[in-house]
């Protein structure tokens, strides 16, 4: 599985680097972006919470 950020939407809230740091970070632009290609294993369930929990609907994930 892999995840992207549409950054054009987010809001900088950091919640997806909360729930998923493994995947998620925050850019020198203050915006959160996806720093592995493919999601691990081990993280797939917090990547999906964090898409879930993403109030502006960005986090992008692709199976
Ligand atoms: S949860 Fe959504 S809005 Fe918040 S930092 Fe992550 S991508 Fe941006």
């Amino acid at each position: 599985m892999q995840a992207f950020i549409d950054k054009t939407g987010c809001i900088s809230c950091g919640l997806c680097v909360s729930i998923c740091p493994v995947v998620f970070a925050m850019d020198d632009d203050g915006k959160a972006v996806a720093i592995v290609n493919e999601v691990p294993q081990g993280s797939i369930d917090e990547a999906k919470e964090a898409k879930d929990a993403c109030p502006a609907s960005v986090v992008i994930l692709e199976y």
